[in-house]
């Protein structure tokens, strides 16, 4: 597995509760910040508690839905009710999230190899990705052998590219702003 955010840490937790042994590459080491909203989905909050995160530990705040502000323009929306998933939503700075999740997986016996950069994919002759090259700061480039490579490795997209896909130019972007207030 290449990438420990929230889909990379996450698939190493289900797979490795399923009995896979996973080896979980992370060119980053935790904690460490990382550009987001902090804003988890009543959806997401689902899979935390699926995964048996503590969501009632110091650090979680619950949201009730969302606002948006455009110009003068001010909607807000409730979460919606929707049967099996929570009413609420979630908030939780990034520069923790991850690393919860990450050590989650490692807890349910994922091998987690922090400040691993994945170099990129090596192929077979049948063209089916079989080892990823990693580095360790300037070390020279280490081979992992495995059956199955997932790359969970975000925007950067380190393993997709050489794998040819690009990204598609017809997607909207849209760009956000976050701030902390700390109670008066
Ligand atoms: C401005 C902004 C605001 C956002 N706000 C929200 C929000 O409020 N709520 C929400 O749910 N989503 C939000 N998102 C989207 C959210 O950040 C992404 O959907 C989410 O991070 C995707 O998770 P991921 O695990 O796929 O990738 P990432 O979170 O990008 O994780 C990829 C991981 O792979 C690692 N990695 C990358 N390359 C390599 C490599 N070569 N070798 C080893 N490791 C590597 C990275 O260090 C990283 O830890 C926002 C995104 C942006 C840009």
């Amino acid at each position: 597995m290449v990438g420990a955010g929230p889909a990379g840490s996450s698939a190493a937790y289900h797979l490795a509760r399923a009995g896979v042994d996973v080896l979980l590459l992370e060119k980053s080491r935790f904690p460490r910040e990382k550009v987001c909203g902090d804003g988890l989905t009543p959806r997401a909050v689902h899979q935390l508690i699926r995964m048996g995160v503590d969501i009632r530990a110091p650090g979680w705040t619950r949201s009730r839905g969302m606002r948006w502000v455009a110009g003068e323009h001010r909607v807000h929306i409730d979460w919606p009710a929707l049967g099996r998933f929570p009413d609420f939503g979630l908030t939780r700075t990034r520069h923790d999230f991850d690393d919860i999740l990450a050590r989650h997986a490692e807890a349910a016996g994922a091998r987690l190899h922090t400040g691993w950069k994945a170099e990129g994919p090596l192929t077979d002759r049948s063209g089916r990705t079989v080892d990823v090259t990693a580095s360790a700061g300037s070390a020279e480039p280490v081979a992992f052998r495995a059956p199955v490579v997932i790359a969970a490795d975000g925007a950067s997209a380190r393993l997709a590219l050489p794998m040819g896909l690009e990204r598609d130019p017809k997607r909207q972007i849209a760009t956000a702003a976050r701030r902390y207030y700390l109670p008066g």
